[in-house]
């Protein structure tokens, strides 16, 4: 089992990561370290490569799961409990394990410099559009200034093929002409005018923007092209999910 980590500039008490496939229990067409139950995997299979990851941690980690909708709530927590219907985590709370599944959809890690809050969003263009880090960047109480985040794996600009009413979406929402252009070129022609290569990264660092983050990183990968290391929806129809995950360590390691 091998996990990707930022390479961000925070407290070294965060600890955060996202699942590649290899390592678990799952059978074709999960196989084989998925973490979703949603998807028709085997229930004992997930529970196995759950028991898989966390036998690597902390023993007292609490782990918080959801429903995701693709909608724009991000929820404050204190304590794990049962899933939670929202796209989006935020605690200040060591031990408490913000969780987000996703096989191209963008996962957004976000992480206070000094380790004393973290969020973690799961992001589709849907989300992107109707708000979604703009709702979990303002539960923050830190200022923006002290925010670093990082792009998780998600589909590529060479694979994320939406219809051109995504791309008037976005365009639609520009606070200037300057960020029209710029959110305009997170869209490139296909040869079918009804539709358009979509830059998730992009955009997603456009809306960073706005909102004083400038301290982004990760955005490097597409989990279309990458199929060794990651579970992609448009590529295989029913398959996994990886695991993106981030806590606020209960040692203190500094
Ligand atoms: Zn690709």
């Amino acid at each position: 089992m091998q996990c990707i980590s930022p390479d961000w500039d925070v407290a070294e008490k965060i600890v955060a990561c996202v699942t590649r496939r290899e390592g678990g229990a799952s059978e074709p067409p999960y196989h084989s370290l998925n973490f979703a139950k949603h998807v028709g995997d085997e229930e004992r299979n997930v529970e196995q490569n759950r028991k898989l990851l966390a036998a690597r941690l902390d023993p007292n980690l609490r782990w918080q799961w959801l429903q995701q909708n693709h909608g724009v709530e991000t929820v404050i927590i204190t304590e794990a409990a049962e899933p939670i219907r929202a796209d989006g985590l935020l605690t200040r709370e060591p031990g408490v394990v913000c969780c987000v599944l996703t096989a191209d959809c963008l996962p957004v890690f976000f992480a206070a410099k000094d380790g004393s809050e973290i969020a973690l969003v799961h992001a589709g263009w849907r989300g992107l559009a109707a708000g979604i880090l703009e709702n979990a960047v303002a539960k923050f109480a830190s200022t923006t200034k002290d925010l670093c985040v990082w792009l998780g794996p998600a589909i590529g600009p060479c694979h994320f093929e939406v219809g051109a009413e995504v791309k008037a979406a976005f365009s639609s929402q520009a606070q200037s002409s300057a960020e029209k252009f710029a959110l305009q070129s997170c869209f490139k022609a296909t040869s079918n005018r009804q539709k358009t290569m979509a830059d998730l990264y992009a955009i997603a660092r456009i809306k960073l923007a706005r909102l004083g983050l400038n301290n982004v990183q990760g955005g490097d990968h597409c989990t279309y092209c990458e199929a060794e290391e990651f579970y992609s929806f448009r590529r295989e129809g029913i398959t996994g999910r990886m695991l993106s995950m981030i806590y606020i360590d209960t040692v203190n390691r500094e």
